[in-house]
């Protein structure tokens, strides 16, 4: 594993392990506080976030942010990344290799942030770090710990923009991830 969080993130901007790396703008590394214990995951950029190099910054960013706020966080105040870095053409799925290859940058993401709580934005990212068994639509707002960490699925925010109908479940997620924050005593400055 890599310990400094500058050459981690050098290295990862410049992986072309996979075959994302050709059709990529951007290395979308991750976005916050590195020393905050809340980390997120989603499962990749989209077009907004290949152009900006950052995650998280379209329409699906918006209401995430509306989401944090809601619990009084922000995004520098929390940490944002995703299982692969780089744009899957046309926004399709990352396909499975994609995900195992790049795996390892989150991987070392996690064990430099040592979060307390992950929470997993969407099924493909909650499939990939939690359980593949899990169903999102069932288990969204349940914690898990896993090796002293506690992991929560919940929606993807584009999926929540697709059905709206879905927000007041998105909201009890948040604020389920809000008692977990307090439960913990994480320091939130
Ligand atoms: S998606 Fe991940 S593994 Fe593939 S090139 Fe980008 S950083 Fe490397």
């Amino acid at each position: 594993m890599i310990t400094n969080w500058k050459e981690l993130e050098f290295r990862c901007k410049n992986c072309t392990k996979c075959g994302l790396a050709k059709t990529r703008t951007s290395v979308v590394f991750g976005y916050g506080d590195v020393s905050s214990k809340i980390l997120f995951v989603g499962e990749g950029p989209g077009f907004h976030e290949d152009v900006q190099g950052k995650p998280f910054v379209g329409r699906s960013g918006k209401l995430l942010d509306a989401m944090l706020e809601e619990i009084n966080l922000t995004r520098e105040k929390v940490y944002i990344a995703n299982i692969v870095k780089c744009r899957p053409p046309e926004n399709r799925d990352p396909l499975p290799e994609e995900q195992e290859l790049c795996i390892n940058w989150l991987r070392n993401q996690f064990y430099i942030i040592k979060p307390k709580i992950v929470v997993a934005l969407g099924r493909i990212a909650a499939l990939k770090i939690i359980d593949p068994d899990l169903k999102i639509t069932k288990d969204h707002g349940k914690f898990l710990m896993k090796k002293g960490t506690w992991f929560m699925p919940t929606l993807h925010p584009a999926a929540v923009l697709r059905n709206m109908s879905k927000k007041a479940e998105y909201q009890e997620d948040f604020k389920k991830l809000n008692s977990k924050i307090e439960e913990l005593g994480i320091d939130i400055l």
